[in-house]
C-alpha cells in the first residue's frame, strides 16, 4: 500500500517509508491511497475470531507485503498481549477499557506497534533512527515503554518541568537503555516547538535520522482501529446500533474508529467528546476551522487547540461537510461538568472513571440514546494516572496497580535544558546512537 501526503506536494511512499519519515517532506500527514472494505464474512464471524486474527485482517492492506504474514502476526501477538474489555456501566452504556497495557493509557498499542515496525524495518542494517517526541504526559510513557530495548532506535523525550504528574515523569525517566529524557524549563508548547524546529534543522537531519512518534505517524494512528473492532466483537450479540463516544484531543483515536467503519463495521454515530478545547465543535457549527491556543483542564491529555488528525477525518469524508456531519458530531464539556459526571458514574453505577472517560460518558448522555442503540465510551486511561483529581473528586483512594508500582521506587534520570540550542547540541553530541 502506498501513502500520499495530504498537502499533495511530496512523492508517494511505501508503508515502511511513511513510518520512518513520520511526516511527509511537504509537512503533510500521510494517508493511505485506498481503503478497501473487508468481506462481509469478516463481520459475520467476528465473534468467533481471536483478537490477533481480527487485527491482522484489518491492518494487512495498509502494511501490504512490506511485512510478511508470519512476522506481522508475531508483531501483533506481542503488541496485543492484554485485554480490551467492554464493561457495562448502565443498562445501555458500556465503557471500552483501553488501559490494561504496560503504561495504563490507550497509547500503548500504537506506540508498541510503531516500535515493532521500526525494529522490523531496521533488522538488516546498522542504521539508527531517533524517535524525537514532545509529551504533555501520556505519550512519553507509552513511547518510552514501547521502544525500550528496540534495536536501532533511540528515543529522546522532551517533557515540561513540573507540568506532568510524578507517575508520568517516572514512566519516562526511569527506564534507561535507549530511552533519554530531556526536562524542559517551559510548558508543553515549548517542547513541541523545539521538536518541530529540530525536524526542520538540516544540520541535525544531515547527521541523524529523526522520526516522530506522535499520532501523525501512520504506525501509531492506524492500529487504534483495532479497539473499535474489539468493541464490536463484544457487543454485536446485543443486536443494537452502536454509538461510540471518544474522548478526543488530537483526534487520532476517533479517526481510526472511522477507518474501522470504512472497513465495513456498522456504527450509528461517532461522537468526539472534548473538554473546553472546542475547535472542532465550533467548526461543525460554523463551517470555519479556527485553531485556538490550548487551555489547561483536568482532562489534560485532550488540551489541544489545533487537533492534528482532524484533516484526516475530513479526508475520510472526501472533504464533504454534509456527509461528515451525518456520522460525526462533537460536543464540549467544562471541568465542573466533568467532575459532576465522575460523581454520577460512581454513585449510580459504582464505576470509577478518570476525567477523560467521564468526558466520553457526558458525550453519550448529551446524545440521548434510543432503545435500539448501545453507547460505548472509551476509557482512555486508568484512574490512577489522574489519581489526584479522581481522589479529590470522589473522596476515595485509588489502588496502585503493579504496572505503576514498579516505576515508583526507581530513580529519575534526565538532562535539564532551557533552550533549543541545548537540544541541538544534545542530539549532535550524543554518542550512544552511533553504536
Ligand atoms: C492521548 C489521549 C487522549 C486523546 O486521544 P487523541 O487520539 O489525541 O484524540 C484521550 N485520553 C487520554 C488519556 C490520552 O492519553
Amino acid at each position: 500500500m502506498n501513502f500520499y501526503s495530504l498537502n499533495k506536494n511530496a512523492p508517494n511512499v511505501s508503508f515502511a517509508e511513511a513510518v520512518v519519515k513520520g511526516l511527509a517532506p511537504d509537512r503533510g500527514l500521510y494517508f493511505p491511497e485506498s481503503i478497501s472494505p473487508l468481506p462481509t464474512s469478516f463481520f459475520e464471524n467476528i465473534e468467533k475470531m481471536d483478537n490477533i486474527d481480527i487485527a491482522y485482517q484489518a491492518i494487512q492492506q495498509f502494511v501490504g507485503d512490506e511485512i510478511p504474514e508470519a512476522d506481522l502476526r508475531d508483531i501483533l501477538t506481542d503488541v496485543l498481549s492484554f485485554d480490551f474489555p467492554v464493561v457495562p456501566v448502565s443498562e445501555n452504556i458500556g465503557t471500552l477499557e483501553l488501559f490494561h497495557g504496560p503504561t495504563m493509557a490507550f497509547k500503548d498499542v500504537g506506540a508498541r506497534f510503531m516500535a515493532r515496525c521500526l525494529e522490523y524495518f531496521n533488522r538488516n542494517n546498522d542504521g539508527h533512527v531517533t524517535v524525537l517526541v514532545a509529551t504533555s504526559g501520556d505519550t512519553g510513557g507509552a513511547v518510552a515503554r514501547g521502544f525500550l530495548g528496540v534495536k536501532g532506535v533511540d528515543v529522546v523525550i522532551l517533557y515540561p518541568n513540573g507540568k506532568v504528574s510524578d507517575i508520568q515523569e517516572r514512566q519516562l525517566t526511569t527506564l534507561g537503555k535507549n530511552i533519554k529524557a530531556l526536562r524542559v524549563d517551559g510548558v508543553f508548547d515549548d517542547c513541541q516547538e523545539m521538536v518541530k524546529t529540530a525536524f526542520l534543522d538540516e544540520s541535525i537531519t544531515a547527521n541523524r535520522t529523526l522520526t516522530s512518534a506522535n499520532s501523525i505517524n501512520v504506525a501509531r494512528w492506524l492500529p487504534q482501529l483495532f479497539y473499535f473492532l474489539f468493541a464490536y466483537k463484544q457487543t454485536k450479540k446485543l443486536e443494537k446500533e452502536i454509538v461510540f463516544s471518544v474522548p478526543s484531543g488530537n483526534f487520532g483515536n476517533i479517526c481510526a474508529g472511522i477507518v474501522a467503519n470504512k472497513l465495513g463495521m456498522p456504527v450509528k454515530q461517532f461522537i468526539a467528546s472534548v473538554n473546553v478545547n472546542d475547535t472542532v465543535v465550533e467548526y461543525l457549527k460554523t463551517g470555519t476551522y479556527t485553531p485556538k491556543p490550548s487551555k489547561a483542564t483536568i482532562s489534560n491529555a485532550m488540551d489541544v487547540g489545533n487537533p492534528s488528525n482532524f484533516i484526516r477525518i475530513q479526508q475520510l469524508f472526501e472533504n464533504n461537510f454534509e456527509d461528515l456531519k451525518k456520522l460525526f458530531s462533537s460536543v464540549s464539556f467544562n471541568d465542573d461538568q466533568t467532575r459532576k459526571a465522575m460523581k454520577e458514574i460512581k454513585a449510580e453505577n459504582g464505576y470509577i472513571a478518570d476525567p477523560h472517560g467521564a468526558v466520553g460518558y457526558l458525550g453519550l448522555k448529551d446524545y440521548k440514546l434510543s432503545d435500539n442503540e448501545y453507547g460505548i465510551f472509551l476509557e482512555t486511561a486508568h484512574p490512577v494516572k489522574f489519581a489526584n483529581i479522581v481522589e479529590d473528586t470522589l473522596q476515595t483512594k485509588v489502588a496502585i496497580p503493579k504496572q505503576i508500582q514498579s516505576v515508583l521506587d526507581k530513580e529519575k534520570t534526565f538532562t535539564a535544558i532551557t533552550k533549543y540550542d541545548e537540544l541541538k547540541s544534545y542530539l549532535l553530541n550524543d554518542d550512544d546512537y552511533k553504536n
